[in-house]
């Protein structure tokens, strides 16, 4: 039997795209979570990846058929460093498959042993990272926003040298593909005109389908890239996300969040908030995510310049004009979705400050992100509930008097508060991955082989938007506000 139905595209384009590199064996698989649904979209058999040859497989323990693995190549800038080769260190892409909905999708194992690219790394992962990118990214997609997801997590019985020696792991992760800017830097960098333009054309057909017979193909690849990453990281400041380390190679050209390492959410409200440690100076802060996004796809046009006018001159222009439409959209994007966090239309005149002098109010009163949200839901509904949304301000006066200005707006609209509510609650999630609870799933799971808060946590995520009030405790913040907390992946 063919257990997955793989149809590999990248594997086609020349070999200086990749190495081809199986899998390297571990000592002692073991499944620590199967996404069952994934698999059946991807027209694998659940049962059968949950026995011994599935989890072989998915450990990398053994290749399966019609699976053409390799190590892709990419290069980054890196914090603003230009790193001219980087590529899969420690991931391995077993193939693709088309799934039941007909989008094609990577099947990648992370953590699957050195590869030609691992320089002075061991080409593997530790449990706890990989436990945080399956429910991060399970999260994600749960809330709505494109993302990677996660196919299984499999504990390879081996341990990674790390500060201390840590429990290893595999994880096999899905992703309309893992192209990503970087990779086009890999070919400019070497000026290897032929393979951006080989890439460009892979990349088109593959996510944007709809532009690759267009005029000018090429341009529209560049618009379609940042209209995506506008969006996306528009989506990112609506829940309170932080990535962490947004270097060019961990932007994907089909505009999915991709290589959860040491992202967050934000509990009080804070732009400068940045939660990684290696992010000493706050590059990718969340309030600098917009203005990042722009800065590597000010890199991604410059790789494409060539493809995209006959003369330099006019195709630095095609490359402004591209890189101009970031911020309007950028702007609608983030603009209406704050407008509808408040229960009102995008386009209510207002609307805008309104949000604004909320934002501010909150960051100078150490209000938590999600819990304000959540609770101006149940204050659109009924003024009594103010009291817990003015509980969460230092001073609770600051929403008073934003909140008069509220629902003069509110009461501009059409909607009774019912509908409104309904409407906010949509749009405002009870349960975002809380840092200390995503901590406490991995020490669990680490230190005692306790799977239980994983699993609970994972199916608390999965329905974000519902008031689950039997796991009332995984929507508070923590104590303190958890200023101070520093993510190490
Ligand atoms: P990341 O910080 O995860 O985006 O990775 C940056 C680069 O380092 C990529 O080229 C990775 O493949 C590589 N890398 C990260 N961890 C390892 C590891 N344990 N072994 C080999 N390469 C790694
Ligand atoms: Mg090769
Ligand atoms: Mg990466």
């Amino acid at each position: 039997m063919t257990a997955i139905p793989f149809d590999n595209s990248y594997v086609r384009l020349p070999d200086r795209f990749f190495a081809r590199r199986a899998p390297t064996p571990v000592a002692a698989p073991r499944l620590s979570r199967l996404n069952r649904a994934l698999a059946t979209n991807l027209g694998m058999d659940p049962d059968w990846l949950v026995g011994p040859a599935g989890v072989g497989m998915l450990a990398g323990n053994s290749v399966p058929e019609g699976a053409d693995p390799i190590a892709t190549a990419y290069a980054g800038h890196q914090f603003g460093n230009f790193v001219p080769q980087l590529g899969d260190g420690r991931a391995v892409l077993l193939g693709e498959v088309v799934d039941r909905d007909g989008q094609r999708r990577d099947i990648q194992l992370k953590g699957a042993g050195p590869t030609p690219f691992s320089r002075r790394g061991d080409g593997r992962a530790a449990l706890g990272p990989v436990l945080r990118e399956y429910l991060v990214s399970e999260a994600m997609a749960a809330l709505g926003i494109p993302t990677t997801r996660a196919l299984a997590a499999v504990a390879t019985g081996e341990l990674v040298v790390r500060e201390t020696r840590l429990p290893g792991a595999v994880l096999a992760r899905v992703a309309a593909s893992h192209i990503r800017v970087g990779t086009f830097q890999y070919f400019a960098a070497r000026n290897d005109a032929e393979a951006v333009r080989m890439l460009a054309e892979h990349a088109l057909a593959r996510h944007y389908p709809e532009v690759s017979s267009a005029e000018h193909p090429y341009r529209a690849l560049l618009d379609g890239v940042v209209a995506r990453q506008a969006e996306l990281v528009a989506a990112w400041l609506l829940v309170g996300f932080v990535h962490g380390v947004m270097n060019t190679d961990n932007m994907s050209v089909a505009g999915e969040t991709i290589d959860y390492g040491p992202c967050a959410f934000l509990d009080a409200y804070d732009p400068r908030t940045s939660f990684s440690s290696i992010d000493a100076h706050g590059r990718y802060a969340y309030g600098q995510q917009p203005g990042i996004a722009l800065w590597n796809l000010t890199r991604l046009a410059e790789t494409l310049l060539l493809l995209l006018a006959e003369d330099e001159a006019a195709a630095i222009d095609v490359a402004e004009t591209a890189l101009a439409g970031f911020s309007p959209r950028f702007e609608a994007a983030y603009r209406g979705g704050l407008a509808r966090k408040l229960g009102l239309p995008a386009d209510r005149y207002g609307a805008a400050a309104l949000a604004d002098d909320l934002l501010a109010r909150m960051a100078g009163n150490q209000a938590d992100f999600t819990l304000t949200f959540r609770r101006l839901c149940d204050a659109a509904e009924r003024p009594e509930a103010d009291a817990g949304v003015r509980d969460l301000f230092v001073d609770p006066t600051a929403y008073d008097a934003w909140a008069v200005r509220w629902r003069e707006l509110l009461a501009e609209g059409e909607r009774n508060p019912a509908a409104t509510a309904a409407a906010m609650r949509a749009v405002n999630p009870a349960f975002i991955p809380r840092n200390h609870h995503v901590e406490a799933m991995i020490a669990a799971a680490v230190e005692r082989d306790d799977f239980g808060p994983f699993e609970e946590l994972l199916a608390v995520l999965a329905r974000p938007y519902d008031d689950q009030p039997a796991h009332a405790r995984y929507a508070e913040a923590p104590e303190g506000g958890g200023a101070g907390y520093r993510t190490f992946c």
